[in-house]
């Protein structure tokens, strides 16, 4: 067999990768184009007069601040600082400040609870906690102080500010009251502390390969693991979107998605500073709504999302009325995209040069992404092909690479590949192999072209009757049903066939109810019999993880006592 005929690419390596820390990329930047809008958070609760904006020379003044109130608290060069609050622009200057110095920056995912954020900040041993203000859903202030009360290696907790509202939502910032609490503001009031030639000794001994960022996955089963990530995993991951989306200092990137994952701080924020361009911030949690609105208020030309948010804000009533012509481009990525909601992003939201990005947190995230110019099918069935300077392969069980065609575990290596798992030898080897490939436990084949095509995960594949079937296929052409506005498909046991498949259904708004007859009718003579639903499921939503990844375990265990399969 000739080398061409196995799944294994490389991207392209016309481009080298970037060998500077993020802060030397971010002050280069920030010299360039010092008065072209670098930041813009549109007000929590939609009011004009709380907009609060920045050029690169104003947002560089203020990390520069962070970072020496940082040096002045004493925070050394490898500490870990968390950040525990939704989208802010202070998320933005915190990533940013504690890159300049070469602490940590340790993710913490907003929606986590006590139990879950005393286990990261004990995993990594942080030592700072900035803390988001208390708001209806999410008491964080009360929580940080039981993890600085539980957590010996804790020390400090900053506190956020509320945002400035005009009404509505209410905020309670935290309020220092015992040693190890400060503010925000005090914290940034110490940078008269320490000369602005301290921050330069210590930008001199940082390198681009120092571990960085510390991020939890988001892994819909098991224990989070901290993927652990340096300057030159993430710089050059972000600035290798940017560069295949064609970002330069003209483009507004509007950015829905968590800050706390890599497709906020990463495709977000590194993508866009590396290239001059501007961040628009539409809201601190997703709101379809508050998305198209900063996309017409603020002349967004490319928009993030996960494919629920981007049916979400085709779904809105009053959709035609959002002027969205100023966008070109923007990322889709996360999960799969029905092939109907590419194509009404593309013609309704005139996003004509969307890319599919796909990833994972321990890949910085992209690792292959579709490019300009590639077709609506290359777009809509596949996640592109390999990113610049990596490489892909898909291997079988026994870790041979398949022949082009044939489905497997996708594999990743170069530069993206994070350093490893915080803390967790053995997880890291298991992760990663010897030769240094990232295992995904995605399925997947790649075609002829080099593109690749996302089959479901490892886990999701659902074997009936000794048939291995895989829900993406039959999700897909559900889709096509008018009656149907999103719909996930998921393996239930099953003493005759080991497992049997059920349709989880949203409707549309007004849709006629569909039975389990209904479904297998629409689907007799168009699919092989062992992919016909035995079940359905009609529901409002479906449960998902704060960065959109529907979390199929749990609908299962659902499905399970529900029907008393157990
Ligand atoms: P996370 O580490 O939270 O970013 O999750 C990574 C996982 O999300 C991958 O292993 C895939 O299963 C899934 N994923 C990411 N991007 C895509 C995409 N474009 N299409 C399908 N699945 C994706």
């Amino acid at each position: 067999m000739t080398q061409a005929a196995l799944s294994h690419t490389a991207g392209e390596t016309t481009t080298s990768l970037l060998e500077e820390t993020i802060g030397t990329n971010f002050a280069r930047i920030a010299a360039r184009f010092p008065d072209r809008d670098a930041l813009i958070e549109a007000a929590a609760d939609g009011g004009a007069d709380a907009v609060r904006r920045w050029t690169f020379a104003e947002l560089a003044h203020d990390v520069d601040a962070a970072a020496r109130g940082l040096l002045a608290a004493g925070v050394e060069q490898g500490d870990r600082v968390g950040i525990w609050s939704p989208n802010c622009a202070e998320w933005t200057i915190i990533q940013y400040a504690t890159a300049a110095i070469g602490a940590i920056l340790v993710n913490v995912n907003p929606a986590y609870r006590s139990h879950e954020l005393q286990f990261v900040v004990k995993q990594n041993g942080m030592r700072m906690l900035v803390v988001a203000p208390s708001d209806r859903a999410s008491e964080y202030v009360r929580m940080a102080r039981e993890a600085l009360a539980e957590c010996p290696d804790l020390r400090e907790l900053v506190f956020l500010p509320a945002p400035h509202t005009t009404g509505g939502a209410t905020f309670e910032a935290g309020v220092p009251e015992a040693p190890g609490e400060t503010t925000w503001e005090a914290l940034v009031g110490r940078a008269g502390e320490v000369p602005a030639s301290a921050l330069e000794e210590r930008a001199a001994t940082l390198a681009p390969g120092d571990a960085i960022n510390i991020q939890y996955t988001s892994g819909t089963t098991g224990f989070p693991k901290g993927a652990t990530l340096t300057h030159r995993n993430i710089l050059n991951n972000g600035y290798a979107v940017g560069e295949l989306l064609g970002y330069t200092e003209e483009d507004r990137v509007v950015i829905p998605v968590p800050f706390y994952h890599c497709f906020g701080m990463v495709i977000g924020n590194l993508a866009a500073f590396s290239h001059g361009c501007a961040t628009i911030l539409p809201g601190r949690g997703f709101s379809p709504a508050a998305a198209l609105q900063a996309v017409q208020d603020f002349g967004g030309t490319s928009l993030y999302g996960v494919p629920t948010m981007f049916i979400a804000e085709l779904a809105l009533p009053d959709f035609a009325s959002y002027r969205l012509d100023t966008l070109r481009t923007g990322v889709m990525a996360g999960s799969l995209c029905p092939v109907e909601v590419m194509k009404r992003v593309i013609a309704d939201m005139h996003m004509e040069d969307v890319a599919i990005c796909y990833g994972m947190t321990e890949t910085s995230p992209v690792s292959t992404m579709t490019r300009e110019g590639d077709t609506l099918a290359q777009r809509t069935e596949t996640v592109g092909r390999t990113m610049p300077n990596l490489e892909s392969k898909i291997v079988d069980p026994t870790g041979a690479t398949v022949e082009r065609g044939a489905i497997g575990e996708l594999c990743t290596r170069g530069y993206a590949v994070m350093a490893g798992y915080w803390d967790q030898p053995d997880k890291t080897a298991e992760a990663i192999d010897a030769d240094g490939w990232m295992h995904t436990r995605d399925l997947a084949r790649m075609d002829a072209d080099g593109y690749l095509v996302i089959e479901g995960r490892i886990k999701d594949m659902v074997i009936r009757g000794g048939e291995n079937v895989y829900p993406r296929e039959i999700e897909e052409f559900l889709y096509q049903h008018p009656s149907i506005q999103d719909v996930q498909v998921i393996g239930v046991p099953d003493p005759k066939y080991g497992e049997e498949l059920m349709a989880c259904i949203i409707l549309k708004p007004g849709a006629p109810a569909l039975t389990a007859e209904d479904v297998a009718e629409y689907c007799r003579g168009r699919l092989a019999h062992y992919k016909i639903p035995r079940y359905v499921d009609i529901r409002d939503s479906f449960p998902m993880t704060v960065s959109g990844k529907i979390r199929k375990v749990e609908m299962r265990q659902e499905a399970i006592e529900r029907l008393g399969l157990g």
